[in-house]
């Protein structure tokens, strides 16, 4: 069967899954944003210490100040001033290994009063179930009497509990946080990965945006010095705090002069997905490569003469030089038909997709945790690590594409593969609706930031 009509039919059967990668990918943002450290976290929840204007008595009896006397300042904080009862509230930050407990003992309670507490309401059981990262405010107006106790599961939600004689009622805090946008634009003059971080452009939106164009540009190949993008995103702040980073808009890519926009729609389903402003989805069937970070060290070659064997033998994959441990990651959706050592390939996964294709990865180091066989992943998922187990020289991944059977050189077969599949022609007047001000907005701020780019600047 001709290859096109094979890959047509398997985006069109597979395409509507889309929202599922997109849905996965946000998973992934979401841990990402648990995970990264951040001096942010936990900043809007009130804090003990309160600004107290300062008035510092040291000119009279010090006409030269000392070094020390103008460093101390805090020693001239007059904290008696603060208002009272923001000064009984006790924060604590859960740390891993702490109990609740713990913690009540911390701020001077007892095992009856979380008891109290725990028995109040069923949301109160939220207590045996703390994880790090939440905050704990304790409201003790006199030794030993907590008066309310908040518990927040992020700056956004959380319960208050309020003395009530012997008992607590609850309330959910619920808040909304207030959404800024933040607009930013780069030039590579090494990596993108590089180039982001000098635009204090959040790591987690370096990714996503590499996964936007994952499709049509091979981050590693592809990109030139000068090469120039942008990124309009949103911020998250509470009571003027930031407190975490929202969703990429729109997203724009200059590769050797070749224009990539990228905008955010959610569809009529309620699911959102990237697209050029032309409705096309940004999402291809295949990744251009398995890998983000690697150097090719031998391509397909039906007539290669094996370094080994020193014989003329196909090479019906490409190489991708890769220090050891390097996450591999599957190029489409698809299933697992092996997870297993298997002769000179070493440890090897294949994966079988939609449509007669089938991916092969080989000389892994270790499979990727609960990757075995039968197993469906999707496009992007990590399936396993680099490594030289079988029949190699040294770490590099081996991967085959094969198409019904037939080997295929991986690296030129996603340029014959068609385009995916654009927005539905009865949609298009919504998509435009939803597109068409973020898009205008986006270059305004393109065309006035690429001005002043040229300009001589302070930073
Ligand atoms: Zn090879």
């Amino acid at each position: 069967m001709d290859i096109v009509q094979t890959v047509k039919q398997f985006i069109a059967k597979y395409y509507p899954r889309d929202h599922l990668y997109i849905a996965g990918s946000m998973g992934v943002l979401f841990l990402f944003l648990l995970v990264v450290p951040g001096g942010e976290k936990g900043a809007a929840v009130p804090n003990q210490t309160t600004q107290i204007p300062v008035s510092i008595p040291i000119t009279n009896d010090n006409p030269e100040p000392t070094e020390d006397s103008v460093l101390n300042l805090s020693d001239y904080v007059v904290t008696e001033e603060a208002p009272a009862e923001i000064d009984l509230w006790q924060n604590v930050e859960i740390q891993s290994g702490d109990t609740p407990s713990a913690i009540f003992t911390k701020v001077g309670l007892s095992d009856q009063d979380l008891f109290r507490v725990l028995n109040s309401s069923d949301e109160a059981k939220i207590l045996n179930r703390v994880f790090p990262g939440y905050q704990l405010d304790f409201l003790i107006p006199a030794e030993g009497e907590l008066e309310q106790l908040r518990v927040l599961k992020s700056p956004l939600e959380g319960y208050l509990f309020t003395r009530a004689n012997n008992d607590y009622n609850v309330e959910t805090i619920l808040k909304e946080p207030q959404i800024h946008q933040a607009f930013k634009v780069g030039e590579i003059s090494d990596s993108l990965f590089m180039a982001g971080q000098r635009e204090r452009i959040p790591a987690v939106h370096i990714m996503e945006m590499a996964n936007v164009f994952g499709g049509v540009i091979d981050f590693i190949l592809d990109p030139r010095i000068g090469d120039q993008f942008s990124i309009l995103y949103n911020e998250q702040f509470l009571d003027g705090q930031f407190i975490g980073n929202g969703e990429i808009l729109t997203t724009r890519f200059v590769n050797q002069g070749r224009v990539f926009t990228a905008v955010r729609y959610i569809d009529e389903e309620g699911e959102v997905g990237y697209y050029n402003p032309e409705g096309e989805s940004m999402r291809k069937a295949f990744l251009r490569s398995p890998l983000d970070v690697f150097r090719i060290s031998s391509n397909f070659n039906p007539r290669r003469r094996h370094p080994i064997l020193n014989t003329i033998r196909a090479h019906k994959g490409t190489d991708y030089a890769a220090p050891t441990g390097t996450p591999i990651r599957a190029t489409s959706d698809g299933r697992v038909t092996r997870a297993s050592r298997y002769g000179s390939f070493g440890n090897l996964v294949i994966v079988q997709h939609a449509g007669g294709f089938e991916t092969k990865y080989a000389h892994l180091s270790r499979f990727a945790g609960g990757i075995r066989r039968g197993d469906r992943v999707r496009q992007g998922d990590v399936i396993g690590y680099v490594g030289s187990t079988g029949g190699a020289t040294g770490p590099h991944l081996h991967y085959e594409f094969l198409v019904n059977g037939v080997h295929q050189n991986p690296r030129t077969i996603v340029n014959r593969l068609p385009k995916a599949e654009s927005i539905d022609p009865d949609e298009m007047d919504r998509f435009i609706a939803q597109t068409a001000p973020l898009l205008r907005q986006f270059e305004e701020l393109n065309d006035s930031r690429l001005l002043s780019l040229n300009q001589p600047s302070a930073d």
